[in-house]
């Protein structure tokens, strides 16, 4: 038989609900609530899995998986994205939906929190068969959404094409247009200027706010970004615009590196035309994330995906501040580590909510049918990251807390308090 020494046993599998658990456990003993609201918040309150048969362009016919998670609806209807990934299972949409309820509260949106994910790589099929994964996905989860009820949004995998899909399956059923049941909608279908940047916008404002406090001037700091999507994209170019040097950017192809600052702009311009960072001519490739991970700069943001510092990496990472524009980018271990180490951790819930405020806008510009300005959305959503920025620093400062066990603080004692004043039924 062999055994394996423990130093040399391989680091377990990062699993998103053990993490999103453990942060629960410590928010609820620092509040010194008893066992019993960790019992209620750690599990979700409906969940929803369903099969998905799906005729494919050659004719053949696959079954898919799909799942919806509400968390918690203490607030107001569930609220999160719609997640399309080879990978996405049960335990990982649990996770997401339960930072989907303290991101909510966290900056006084009305909702609880909730995520869908279906089991696909939407890379690997065409528009066509997408549309009908989403649509018979809508038609399964139907009785347990609404404008009232839970409300889908966009996440890794899908965009605001999805949601015009969900948005146009669910109002066929209901007879009328139904525009508040999914946002993230395209601005021509009742969607809000301004959603499309938003969480890349509320990323890049923690972002500098940070470096503010960490006594850094943003005009020649230093930052990488991992992901170059709905998240990583807006911001590294909203970075770049405030003078930000971004040395570094990959996505799912591949990694690159320019060491005086890449030119974000043609990076789009590059990304336009080939669908990828790989092959950008005004920088020079890296062999991998790791790589990127672990560059010596001040501000490393994660956009990607969860679990992507883990304790296999965490100790060489160098950059000053991190900021999670993923939900879930570090592991509970490599957090330790990485507070241990000195570093300033922005966590998803704070870093990356601007994307569910400015939900919450379009939500209350389409139940209101009136439509906001660009400047009034972006101004609105600087105010309430500002806000929530300010009581989160304040409580970490005052409590001598990481900002995420004050972000978590905040955000579960505002639910349990919730919880509390509705009490049990019966
Ligand atoms: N998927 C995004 C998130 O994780 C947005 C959710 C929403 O707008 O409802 O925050």
């Amino acid at each position: 038989m062999v055994t394996i020494e423990p130093e040399l046993a391989p680091a377990p599998t990062p699993r998103p609900l053990d993490d999103a658990r453990a942060q629960l456990r410590d928010a609820v003993e620092r509040l010194g609530h008893d066992e019993s609201v960790y019992a209620m918040l750690s599990v979700a309150r409906r969940e929803l899995s369903v099969s998905i048969p799906l005729r494919r362009d050659d004719g053949r016919v696959e079954v898919l998986t799909g799942h919806r998670v509400q968390h918690n609806l203490s607030r107001g209807p569930g609220k999160g994205g719609l997640r399309f990934s080879p990978d996405v299972g049960i335990d990982e949409v649990r996770a997401l939906a339960m930072w989907m309820t303290w991101k909510c509260a966290l900056l006084d949106v009305p909702y609880g929190g909730a995520k869908g994910g279906i089991t696909i790589d939407p890379r690997a099929y065409s528009q066509a068969e997408l549309e009908r994964v989403t649509r018979r996905y809508t038609s399964e989860v139907s009785q347990l959404i609404g404008p009232d009820v839970d409300i889908m949004a966009p996440d890794v995998g899908t965009d605001e094409r999805t949601m015009a899909w969900m948005m146009d399956t669910y109002s066929v059923g209901r007879g009328s247009t139904v525009l508040g049941v999914v946002t993230g909608k395209p601005v021509a279908l009742g969607g809000s200027l301004g959603r499309a940047m938003a969480t890349s916008r509320g990323v890049a404002y923690v972002s500098l706010l940070a470096l503010e406090r960490r006594g850094i001037r943003a005009s020649g700091a230093t930052a990488a970004v991992q992901g170059f999507g709905k998240v990583g994209r807006g911001a590294a170019r909203l970075l770049h615009d405030a003078g930000v040097r971004v040395v570094a950017v990959s996505d799912a192809d591949g990694v690159v590196h320019r060491a005086d600052g890449i030119d974000v702009p043609d990076l789009e311009r590059h990304v336009d035309r080939t669908g990828s960072v790989s092959g950008f001519a005004g920088a020079d490739p890296l062999p991998g994330q790791r790589e990127l991970l672990t560059l010596d700069v001040d501000l490393l943001v994660p956009a990607a995906v969860e679990a992507v510092v883990t304790e296999d990496n965490a100790r060489d990472v160098r950059a000053r501040i991190l900021v999670e524009g993923a939900n879930g980018p570090l592991t509970t271990v490599a957090d330790a580590i990485l507070q241990d180490a000195g570093c300033l951790v922005v966590p998803d819930i704070l870093a990356n909510a601007g994307g569910v405020v400015v939900s919450y806008f379009e939500w209350v510009q389409a139940n209101q049918a009136y439509w906001w300005s660009v400047d009034e959305v972006e101004s609105r959503l600087d105010a309430r990251m500002q806000v929530a920025w300010d009581r989160v620093w304040d409580r970490a400062q005052r409590d001598g807390q990481s900002l995420r066990s004050a972000a978590m603080t905040l955000a579960v004692k505002t639910v349990a308090d919730a919880h509390r004043l509705r009490g049990l039924y019966p």
